[in-house]
């Protein structure tokens, strides 16, 4: 292979080196945010269940004042019942007391039921504060680790582009500018190997004069079909 070409077979790899660090990157930013949206899902979770519990409280509360006041009806009820002769005004009396008693049961059904709705949720609160601490551990080991692969990848990175520049400065501008010219199209694969007499950009079939001259000629070789730059390899040579 020509000094040339082997510069840009090079080259290409060094630019194909470079372009795979932005996908590394941009997965370690998923996972970080995918690790700090189940925190704060958690913690959403505890507000949210914290809110339930004053909210069954406040009720129970409301129904034990209420069983208190049907309490002191009850008690108002029976002293009035002893002073009282005719019968209309007892039945009155009588309505009115089943009345406050019925509601006094329902008030305590009401209590017994907030009761074990707060001891449900406190059961569940305290687990999803489990989870919380959990999941912040997680999002913090998973922080510490991530941020070792990311110094990794600068470190990678400055490696790969010092190779390239010190690359680059050995390289003659004529070629350096025919190669960007086909990268802005062809991105990567703008140096593509021949294999099976094909090309390696387009995939189609090069003639036998193409394939010959990728072989043998001292030139460099572009694909008749896409315009990309055509090398052999070792192993097709
Ligand atoms: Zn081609």
């Amino acid at each position: 292979m020509n000094k040339y070409l082997n510069q840009l077979v090079k080259l290409s790899e060094i630019n194909k080196e470079i372009d795979a660090f932005e996908p590394r990157v941009q997965k370690i930013n998923k996972t970080l945010s995918v690790a700090s949206e189940k925190a704060k899902t958690a913690n959403s979770d505890i507000e949210l269940l914290e809110n339930e519990i004053k909210d069954a409280k406040l009720k129970r509360a409301k129904n034990e004042t209420l069983l208190g006041e049907l309490g002191d009806k009850l008690k108002s009820i029976s002293k009035k019942t002893s002073s009282i002769k005719s019968e209309k005004e007892v039945k009155a009396l009588q309505l009115e007391e089943d009345i406050a008693k019925e509601q006094s049961d329902f008030a305590n059904d009401e209590i017994n039921r907030l009761e074990k709705v707060i001891e449900l949720k406190e059961g569940d609160k305290v687990k999803a504060k489990e989870l919380y601490v959990e999941l912040q551990k997680a999002e913090e080991d998973l922080n510490v680790s991530m941020e070792a692969e990311r110094n990794a990848i600068k470190d990678e990175m400055a490696a790969a582009y010092a190779k390239k520049d010190e690359l680059v400065s050995k390289m003659s501008q004529k070629i350096l500018s025919f190669y960007e010219k086909i990268r802005k199209w062809a991105h990567n694969s703008a140096v593509v190997p021949v294999r099976k007499q094909a090309c390696y950009g387009c995939f189609m079939r090069i003639n036998d004069k193409t394939n010959s001259l990728v072989f043998n000629s001292e030139d460099i070789i572009t694909c008749p079909h896409c315009g990309r730059i055509l090398y052999r390899e070792a192993a097709e040579a």
